[in-house]
């Protein structure tokens, strides 16, 4: 199931330009779980463009994997109103949505502190869970998770880009692929 165009299930929809859906593999058995829509995927309607897509995508290319065998999503697919966190009711609503994009999901990755709280519980420090692999619980199912830093954060900071890159190493071990990282 997928939210309607016009989608009104939260007040997120009130400034959006349109709903970011999922983009790339639906059938993936890697889902990478980002916060919130952004100025540029809402713009553009597609996850994990502009800065942080470019970061996102240039490490994939690293380990020989393309944005378009995983799937790649947010918590929300609305943007919040100047970039703030989204709420948990937001959250709650959209859920829906997100347990549908984690149906064929074996690993998922959550992308920044928000998402990592919505999909594993965590709310303490990042740096207590980031490539520490748990099992959470989506939609009664017990799938594999890895907390890392949202690409945006890795702009300035090092250890987390290095850390992020660990993160898509592993993604790409997951695949079958040869991580050169
Ligand atoms: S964030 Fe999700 S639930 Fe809220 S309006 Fe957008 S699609 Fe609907």
């Amino acid at each position: 199931m997928r939210p309607e165009p016009d989608c009104s299930l939260c007040r997120l929809c009130q400034g959006r330009t349109q709903v970011v859906y999922p983009s790339g593999n639906p059938l993936s058995k890697v889902v990478l779980v980002g916060e919130a829509p952004g100025k540029n995927e809402d713009e553009q309607g597609v996850p994990f463009v502009g800065r942080s897509g470019s970061i996102l995508d240039s490490m994939l290319g690293e380990v020989g994997l393309d944005r378009r065998d995983l799937l790649i999503t947010n918590t929300v697919k609305c943007r919040p109103p100047d970039n703030r966190d989204p709420l948990p009711d937001e959250v709650g609503a959209c859920s829906r949505f997100l347990e549908e994009d984690l149906a064929n999901a074996e690993l998922v990755v959550g992308l920044g502190r928000y998402a990592v709280a919505a999909l594993s519980g965590h709310k303490g420090k990042m740096d207590e869970v980031v490539n520490r692999p748990m099992d959470v619980d989506v939609g009664g199912r017990k799938v594999r998770f890895i907390a890392t830093y949202h690409p945006a954060s890795t702009i300035y900071n090092r250890k987390f880009r290095e850390e992020l890159r660990r993160t898509v190493a592993m993604v790409a071990e997951e695949m079958g692929c040869g991580s050169k990282v």
